[in-house]
Order: C-alpha cells, then sequence, then structure tokens
C-alpha cells in the first residue's frame, strides 16, 4: 500500500461585505490589484476573467452585486439568477483571492444621491433599448473602481458597448485604473456564456445560437467583400428570421469607436445584436475586420 493520497485543498477566498471591511482588506493587500466586477451567477466567461486577473496581479479581487440601478425591468432584476455559495467556490477555483459581496446600503448608503453619466456613446443600442441602464453601470462601476483603487479591472467583450463606455468614463474622470478588456467565452454552440442562459427553456436554448449564426453569416460576407451596412445589417436579419423563437430587438454595423451605425464599412466595424426569446434578452456581437 503506497501512502494517501493527498487530500486536495481549495482555499476559499475571503469574503467581504462593507466597505470598512473591503478598505481594511486591500490596505494589508500585495499589489498590484486587479478587479473583477460582476453581478454573480458565475460562468466560465466569469471564470477567464477572474484568470486573467490572477495572471497579472498580486491580489485578485471579484465583485459579486447585482445592481438594481442598472435594470431597466423589475421582473429582469427580481429574476436574475443568484447563487452565492456556488459562486464563492468558482471565485476561488479560477484564483480569487478576496470578495466583495456587499448589500444594496453598502453600494448606495442612505443619502446617496450621486449619478455618473455619459454622452452620446450610451445613446444607441444597449443604451436605446434599455433606458437608464448605462447611468445604472457607470454609477456602480465608478464606485467600485473607487473603493478598489486598483491597478487593473477587468471586463468583457461580451458587453461591447458597456467596455467602451467604461474605458470613456475613466479616461474623462481620471480614474487610474487601467481597463483591461476579455475575449468573449463561447458554448461549443456558439452562444456567448451569459448568466441569463440558464433562465432560457429548453427550446428558447436550442434556439439562441442563432445570434452567433447570424452574426458569422454577416462575418461571411463581410470577408467576401460586402461593405454595405445595411447589407450586412440585412444579411443578420435574414438568418434571425429563420428562427421563430428568436424576436430581435437590434441588429447593428457600427464604427466601433463611436457606434454609430455605418452606411458603409471603410474600416474596422462592430456587429452587435439583440434577441429576445419570450422574456429573456440576449446579446452578443463581432469585431470586423
Ligand atoms: P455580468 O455578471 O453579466 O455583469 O458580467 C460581469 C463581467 O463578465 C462583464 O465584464 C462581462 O462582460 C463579462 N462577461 C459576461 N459574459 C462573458 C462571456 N461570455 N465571455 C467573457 N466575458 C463575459
Amino acid at each position: 500500500m503506497g501512502p494517501e493520497p493527498a487530500p486536495v485543498v481549495t482555499t476559499l477566498p475571503c469574503v467581504l461585505r462593507s466597505r470598512a471591511e473591503l478598505k481594511i482588506a486591500l490596505a494589508g493587500a500585495p499589489r498590484p490589484i486587479g478587479l473583477v466586477p460582476t453581478m454573480g451567477a458565475l460562468h466560465a466567461g466569469h471564470a477567464s476573467l477572474i484568470r486573467r486577473a490572477r495572471a497579472e496581479n498580486a491580489t485578485v479581487l471579484v465583485t459579486i452585486f447585482v445592481n438594481p440601478r442598472q435594470f431597466n425591468e423589475a421582473a429582469d432584476f427580481e429574476k436574475y439568477p443568484r447563487d452565492e455559495a456556488t459562486d464563492v467556490r468558482a471565485c476561488g477555483a479560477a484564483g480569487a483571492d478576496l470578495i466583495f459581496i456587499p448589500p444594496g446600503d453598502e453600494i448606495y448608503p442612505a443619502g446617496f444621491q450621486t449619478s455618473v453619466r455619459l454622452g452620446p456613446l450610451t445613446e444607441p443600442l444597449e443604451g436605446a433599448a434599455r433606458p437608464g441602464h448605462f447611468e445604472g453601470v457607470t454609477t456602480v462601476v465608478a464606485i467600485l473602481l473607487g473603493l478598489a483603487g486598483a491597478e487593473r479591472a477587468y471586463f468583457g467583450q461580451k458587453d461591447a458597448q458597456q467596455l467602451l463606455v467604461i474605458g470613456r468614463m475613466a479616461l474623462d474622470l481620471g480614474i487610474g485604473t487601467q481597463i483591461v478588456a476579455c475575449p468573449i467565452v463561447r458554448e461549443s454552440d456558439g452562444l456567448a456564456l451569459s448568466s441569463r442562459n440558464t433562465l432560457l427553456t429548453a427550446e428558447q436554448r436550442a434556439a439562441a445560437p442563432v445570434l452567433r449564426r447570424a452574426l458569422l453569416a454577416a462575418r461571411a460576407r463581410y470577408d467576401s467583400g460586402e461593405r454595405d451596412g445595411e447589407r450586412l445589417r440585412s444579411a443578420m436579419r435574414a438568418v434571425l428570421s429563420t428562427e421563430p423563437l428568436a424576436a430581435p430587438e437590434y441588429v447593428s454595423c457600427s464604427d466601433p469607436a463611436t457606434l454609430r451605425e455605418l452606411t458603409s464599412v471603410e474600416g474596422a466595424a462592430l456587429l452587435s445584436l439583440a434577441v429576445r426569446f419570450g422574456g429573456i434578452r440576449l446579446i452578443d456581437n463581432e469585431p470586423l475586420p
């Protein structure tokens, strides 16, 4: 008989629940610090951000806060998936040291009256479809960036407009944290991972890869020389129309810096779309070239 195998030890990250606890933990934390803001219900997309932060920083701080201010529909906020115990384990497995899981009044204390609102970048696409969404996002992210004082903060390309908006905000407000963009993680059938995917019925889940197929159809047209913005948008609409469960909200071929719709693609472009499956709204995007 050989020796007993060593038990597998996974160290759980330290969970912090107040601004005061976070401040104390960060004061003693080795630098640089990498911040990964999330709303929980963590999946492999979030894990990729945490692992990237782990590789590039001495301390990794994940935040989990389902931010009511960025939900423009009360029902979406209420049904948003929440599973703290599973999330804490997932953060540990991906290499997080600290997790900030504040109650609402730690983010928005009594008397809170500050809002961060950006200009034209927040108006099209998600901004047009979800009034107030970006003001909620930029306000909470500004708070989290301020509390963390991290050298780097990690965001997914999945939310391409959010990434652009947060980068702009950090620049405008002189926030010293570097905003790091991370690639989209997908299921094997092409569906971008999202916490909302778990809310889809089996039929909706089977239909959902149509988002990716629509983007790839437009990309194929682009690759074979198509540069007309409207024809690229039509290529996406045509694919979406083959799926009866998919109700498109927008399809876009925009300038990746301003997000204005392009009539013709001269340089880079961002293909993006939002599609509803019943009450569940999914988004995806593909940068060109
Ligand atoms: P959320 O919890 O949905 O607010 O997302 C937290 C962060 O994870 C955001 O920066 C998202 O862009 C990022 N994220 C969400 N889904 C993915 C994905 N499939 N691949 C890469 N990053 C993602």
